[in-house]
């Protein structure tokens, strides 16, 4: 068995890169070529009303500036199975994987409307997700039926009553009940494109993914992958969630913060020193000076990385 470590890339093209997502790219792509891995990318593109080609090619050139290369997958490349790396092109895969996991779980089409899924004075995980009441767990066949005339269902899988726990190597030890923290979540949404918890964790275990690292912001969605995992008999990868690069006014970046879209950044700073202020801000070196991503190899370490988000000055919104 080979022990090569895997990590990924997992980028969503949905509008160019931003400093927040050039940054977990940049400690995926440390912490594999630390450890002489292989680094694979994959476009994350299911949501097609968001994603585009063009965003997607823009991305593989980003990363390419700033020196985070990868060994598998891309637009045109394959993985070590010969497969597309492009989320949208892999959909028969994950209904064979579905198929799989509704032969081992309780998987049941759910009705809700999101008003209704809102509505409920149901508790929230994080700052927006419900946690799901069960509502369309035990339908008849006959309700299924009835329903199914006015409204396509999305499919939920049942969540067992009990505490999933895992190492992270930025966050530390993480417990989570999913009964209580998110309930049945969905596998697959009511249009037929099969959710991200269920592609995310098809893909990272079909192409032997042994490392995850990504923004904090997903690491409510770990103790939900763990479970699939589980049900599909796959060895989970180590997971690091980094933390989130947040606005001076402590609000999670997205690709809508213009000023800091790569696009605007590359007008104020040269890739080396846009790396430098990064891994300044995230503890790696002591003070912002231009380096190329390469060189930082030999200074990485999950240790040292700080674990609390990292808010932004405001100069970086100036011109
Ligand atoms: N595609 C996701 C994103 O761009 C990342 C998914 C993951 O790393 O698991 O936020």
């Amino acid at each position: 068995m080979s022990h090569t470590v895997r990590g990924r890339f997992a980028p969503t093209p949905s509008g160019r890169m931003h400093l927040g997502n050039l940054f977990s790219a940049l400690i995926a792509w440390l912490s594999v070529r630390q450890q002489n891995g292989i680094m694979l990318l994959r476009i994350e593109d299911l949501d097609r009303a968001r994603c585009k080609r063009e965003y997607a090619e823009q991305l593989i050139k980003d990363l390419a500036l700033f020196g985070l290369d990868y060994d598998e997958g891309g637009l045109t490349g394959t993985d070590r199975f010969s497969e597309s790396c492009v989320q949208s092109e892999r959909n028969d895969y994950y209904h064979e994987v579905l198929s799989i996991l509704s032969k081992r779980a309780h998987i049941y089409p759910c009705f809700c409307t999101r008003a209704q899924l809102h509505d409920i004075n149901a508790p929230h995980l994080g700052d927006y997700t419900p946690v799901y009441a069960g509502t369309c767990r035990n339908l008849s066949s006959a309700e299924i039926l009835q329903k199914q005339t006015i409204r396509n269902p999305s499919l939920r899988i049942e969540v067992p009553n009990q505490t999933i726990a895992f190492n992270d190597c930025c966050q530390g030890h993480v417990e989570e009940n999913l009964s209580h923290s998110c309930g049945d979540f969905v596998l697959q949404r009511a249009d037929g494109i099969v959710s991200y918890q269920l592609a995310v964790v098809a893909d990272d275990a079909r192409m032997g993914v042994t490392e995850v690292v990504r923004g904090r912001d997903l690491l409510f969605s770990t103790a939900r992958q763990l479970f699939l995992y589980d049900l599909l008999d796959a060895v989970p990868p180590r997971f690091a969630h980094v933390p989130l690069l947040l606005a001076p006014d402590h609000r999670r970046l997205s690709k809508r913060d213009a000023a800091l879209s790569l696009t605007s950044l590359l007008t104020r700073f040269s890739p080396e020193e846009l790396i430098g202020i990064l891994a300044a801000l995230c503890g790696l070196i002591d003070r912002p000076e231009p380096v190329k991503a390469v060189d930082l190899i030999p200074h990485f370490s999950f240790e040292q990385l700080k674990k609390e988000d990292i808010v932004l000055s405001p100069s970086f919104y100036h011109v």
